[in-house]
């Protein structure tokens, strides 16, 4: 039987909760705190996309996106180009830039 300890899986499971806690800007070493962001994507059309859930340093004020919310985000754009070029070509020539806002 190869059971790992109580206390160790305590220990261990404290240790990532402290990591989590103490995110620290990479590029200027301030404190990161939960907070949202805006997004700009340049595609067939220009797409804002507002209040995205982030992780905003309180310093600099770099975001930093979770890898769940990026792929969210990523589908919903991609969702959104789809729309709008199909959209555009049933319109005759109708300028292609366009900006499109969404807000979360
Ligand atoms: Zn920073």
């Amino acid at each position: 039987m190869d059971q790992i300890p109580d206390s160790e899986t305590k220990g261990e499971k404290e240790k990532m909760k402290q990591v989590q806690q103490e995110r620290k800007c990479p590029e200027c070493g301030g404190i990161v705190r939960p907070g949202y962001t805006e997004l700009v994507y340049e595609l067939e059309c220009q797409v804002q996309i507002k209040d995205v859930p982030a992780n905003v340093c309180s310093q600099c004020g770099e975001a930093f996106i979770t890898g769940r919310v990026a792929a969210e985000v990523n589908r919903l754009v991609n969702r959104v180009v789809e729309d709008v070029t199909s959209f555009l070509k049933t319109q005759p020539q109708t300028r292609k830039t366009r900006a499109i806002a969404i807000a979360i």
